[in-house]
């Protein structure tokens, strides 16, 4: 893995986290976001598509599922500390695509939300194979660039705003890594809100005695080791750091 280059962001006043699904903006950053908030930063939910895949059930009734993880973010985002919006833009799960209304959409909610820093995903990250990862990256990307610019969306009529740091995650170059020793419980805690996705993502059966939850929480705690290593710190979240804006 790149060594990191950079550490520790200065703390944001605001922070707006953008994810493809309920549950990758706490797999990906959700220590970060805990620790900035508990330094008394704003943080900021986007969830792109509406969950609707997540479930291995083939009779599972969607309409429930998609409500149910809606509530599960809140949930999350309130367990990390968050105090910001938590925004659904409920496109369908595995079908979102990075075109002009839904860059519109997320430009709208940068210029509305005015965070310091954006957190999203790595649109350039090579073999990932799933396309929402892909899309709600370029999203990311190419949001920002709409949002600091006056003459993009002139008819959302909200001023133009440019974030100072954009920081992407599952990067395909990480070089920057945000110390976040001491969140591991608040990242788990916060994962686990996403109860309908134990098993598919956390792989926790219904019926586990403790053993297959043990084993997630030993399995999140070694990737925080594991980045924290880079930047010599014991427990971090790798980045890719773009601060020229
Ligand atoms: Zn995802």
């Amino acid at each position: 893995m790149t060594a990191a280059v950079s550490t520790n962001l200065p703390v944001p006043a605001r922070a707006l986290a953008i994810g493809a699904h309920p549950d990758d903006i706490e797999f990906q950053c959700g220590a970060t976001l805990a620790k900035w908030a508990a330094a008394g930063c704003e943080v900021h939910h986007l969830v792109c598509t509406d969950g609707s895949k997540g479930s291995w059930d083939p009779d599972d009734d969607l309409a429930r599922l998609v409500a149910a993880r809606q509530d599960e973010q809140r949930d999350a985002a309130r367990a990390l500390g968050a105090t910001g919006e938590v925004v659904f833009l409920g496109w369908p799960d595995g079908e979102l695509e990075a075109g002009v209304q839904q860059r519109w959409q997320v430009a709208h909610w940068i210029r509305r939300l005015r965070p310091d820093v954006v957190v999203g995903h790595d649109p350039w990250k090579r073999y990932r194979l799933h396309p929402d990862h892909r899309a709600a990256g370029f999203l990311t990307v190419d949001g920002v660039v709409a949002a600091r610019d006056p003459h993009f969306f002139p008819e959302q009529a909200i001023a133009h705003h440019r974030p100072s740091a954009l920081l992407l995650f599952e990067a395909d170059e990480p070089d920057h890594v945000e110390d976040v020793t001491g969140y591991a419980d608040t990242k788990i805690a916060a994962l686990e809100r996403h109860v309908s996705q134990l098993r598919s993502t956390m792989f926790i059966e219904p019926d586990d005695d403790g053993t297959q939850q043990a084993r997630f929480h030993t399995w999140v705690r070694d990737r925080l080791a594991e980045a924290g290593a880079d930047a010599g710190v014991a427990e971090g979240e790798r980045f890719k750091l773009i601060d020229r804006l």
